[in-house]
C-alpha cells in the first residue's frame, strides 16, 4: 500500500522510534502518546483492520499478542499494561492498517471506556 502511513513506517520511508522488528512484525512508539509509554505493534503486511481478519490470520494475531508481553516488559511495563485494537468506524480506528496499541506507565491508566449513565 503506497500511501498507507504504517506501511511507509514499516518500509523506513517515514521515521519512527522503533521498538522491535522481525520478518512479520514492526513495533514503534506512538507519535502522540496517550500514556507514559505508548507504542504500537503492527503486521508488516498491509491488513486494513481486525475486521478483515479471520482464522487464516491466527498465527499472526497470536504473535502480536505474544509479543505484546515481551515488548511491554522491554519498555519497563512490569506491573501491567493495556492492549487496544480499535476497529472500524465504531471503534474510532483512524489509521487503516491493523495495529495493537500498548499503553502503560508508573500509574494505573484511566477507565478504558466512559461508563454509560
Ligand atoms: P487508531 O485511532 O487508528 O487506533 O490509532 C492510530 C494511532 O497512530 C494514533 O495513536 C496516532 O497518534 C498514531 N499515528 C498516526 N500517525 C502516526 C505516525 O506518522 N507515526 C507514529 N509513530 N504514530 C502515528
Ligand atoms: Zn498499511
Amino acid at each position: 500500500m503506497d500511501n498507507c502511513i504504517f506501511c511507509r513506517i514499516v518500509r523506513g520511508e517515514v521515521p519512527s522510534r522503533k521498538v522491535f522488528e522481525d520478518e512479520d512484525i514492526f513495533a514503534f512508539h506512538d507519535i502522540n502518546p496517550q500514556a507514559a509509554v505508548h507504542f504500537m505493534i503492527v503486521p508488516k503486511t498491509h491488513i486494513a483492520s481486525l475486521a478483515d481478519c479471520d482464522m487464516r490470520q491466527q498465527m499472526l494475531l497470536g504473535k502480536m499478542l505474544g509479543l505484546a508481553t515481551q515488548l511491554a516488559k522491554s519498555q519497563g511495563l512490569d506491573d501491567g499494561f493495556r492492549t487496544i485494537i480499535n476497529t472500524g468506524r465504531i471503534g474510532h480506528q483512524d489509521v487503516m492498517h491493523l495495529h495493537m496499541h500498548i499503553a502503560g506507565g508508573p500509574q494505573p491508566l484511566g477507565a478504558m471506556l466512559p461508563r454509560p449513565r
